[in-house]
């Protein structure tokens, strides 16, 4: 009997033991089950959260780029603008500091057919100019005003027809002519000219137009107009000799640290072709100036100062 009772006793054991596993069986999966979903929808949740961040993130990237796109348009009013602010410039204005004088020829009314000389010495000379032109069709003309700014001088506006009696009739007439000038130019060499010679001076007495007034419209519209403090003399009629344009420019530059030099490219003007080797030998054995294209940071030189809202440099 004994025996029988311990063996029931067993029996029952060993049928808890296996009850107690399989629940163990079900139960602990369940449990893992529960725990892990629990977990997942925490998951679910921080995933979401940083979807969202990231989109905030991209739209507010995206706002930046449209803001600064607006913001960099408006400082760069005009795209010509910008081309001017090329690294020769700056590379010009450090030479420029690092000499006592500077000196900046300039020829005016070209292109002629003294033209190719005068860039041919320039190229010798490793000297940059400027070049206050006027209008010209004819092909030769064209492949010269691109010659100038290929070589590395600068081009500027000397009047389209150079008639005073046309760009000085009234500021409407002036306007039409340097706006004619400055297109035309800018088609021609893909630079967009913004340096001006009045014909005569800015102090010329023929102008039947208020200079002032053609004056405020050159600043207006972003014009820097130079006159010369340095003559050649070769505007005179007919041909100066060489030896005396040679002596005017050296005793002109003499005196000053900055010297815009007046020299005429003209079909007529020969011995200012021949006296310019000479001019530029002579200040380079003085020593300490060097020979400059006309850029922003040039002094401007002018006869006629504007009366109005006068330019900071
Ligand atoms: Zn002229």
């Amino acid at each position: 009997m004994e025996e029988a009772t311990a063996r029931r006793k067993r029996i029952n054991r060993l049928k808890k033991m296996i009850l107690g596993t399989v629940g163990m069986a079900i139960l602990i999966p369940i449990i893992i089950c529960i725990v892990l979903a629990v977990h997942i929808s925490g998951l679910n949740g921080q995933l979401q959260e940083l979807q969202t961040m990231l989109e905030q993130a991209r739209l507010e990237a995206e706002t930046e780029e449209i803001t600064s796109v607006f913001t960099t348009a408006h400082i760069e009013e005009s795209p010509r603008e910008s081309e001017e602010q090329s690294e020769p410039e700056q590379e010009i204005q450090e030479e420029a500091i690092s000499y006592s004088k500077r000196i900046y020829l300039t020829f005016d009314d070209g292109p002629s057919s003294n033209t190719a000389q005068i860039l041919d010495i320039l190229k010798q000379y490793d000297v940059k100019a400027t070049f206050f032109v006027l209008g010209k069709t004819d092909e030769e003309s064209k492949a010269l005003y691109q010659r100038i700014v290929a070589e590395g001088h600068t081009i500027a506006m000397h009047s389209y027809s150079h008639k005073y009696e046309e760009i000085y009739a009234s500021k409407a007439a002036f306007v039409k002519d340097l706006k004619k000038l400055q297109e035309y130019l800018y088609e021609i060499t893909g630079v967009w000219p913004r340096y001006y010679r009045f014909p005569g001076g800015s102090s010329n007495k023929v102008s039947k137009a208020d200079m002032q007034e053609l004056i405020a419209y050159l600043n207006d519209s972003d014009i820097a107009y130079f006159d010369w403090n340095v003559s050649s003399g070769d505007a005179v009629s007919g041909q100066l000799p060489k030896d005396t344009i040679v002596s005017n420019c050296i005793s002109g530059i003499s005196g000053q640290t900055d010297c815009v030099v007046l020299m005429h490219d003209a079909a007529e003007k020969d011995t200012t072709v021949a006296a310019l080797a000479e001019i530029i030998a002579k200040v380079r054995m003085q020593g300490d100036a060097c020979f400059l294209p006309i850029t922003d940071d040039t002094p401007l030189i002018q006869h006629v100062k504007s009366i109005g809202n006068q330019p900071d440099s």
